[in-house]
């Protein structure tokens, strides 16, 4: 009985399970206000939100501290 290996971990790496702003656990079955950036490493990266006021609260943060 060796075949019952542990639930996937890494398929969803790429797919938060937390709201980017508060934290909030989010649930895998509902959709969610999700958004993809390019990091300033360069590094693609997906956020997701609890709702659209996070969601707005993070798109704001991100254009008042601005880049270099
Ligand atoms: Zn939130």
């Amino acid at each position: 009985m060796d075949d019952n290996g542990p639930p996937s971990t890494a398929e969803t790496s790429d797919s938060p399970d937390r709201c980017a702003t508060c934290g909030t656990s989010l649930d895998p079955g509902s959709w969610h206000p999700t958004v993809g950036y390019t990091d300033s490493d360069g590094t693609y990266r997906i956020v997701r939100f609890c709702s659209d006021a996070c969601h707005h609260e993070w798109r704001t943060s991100r254009e008042e501290t601005g880049d270099p």
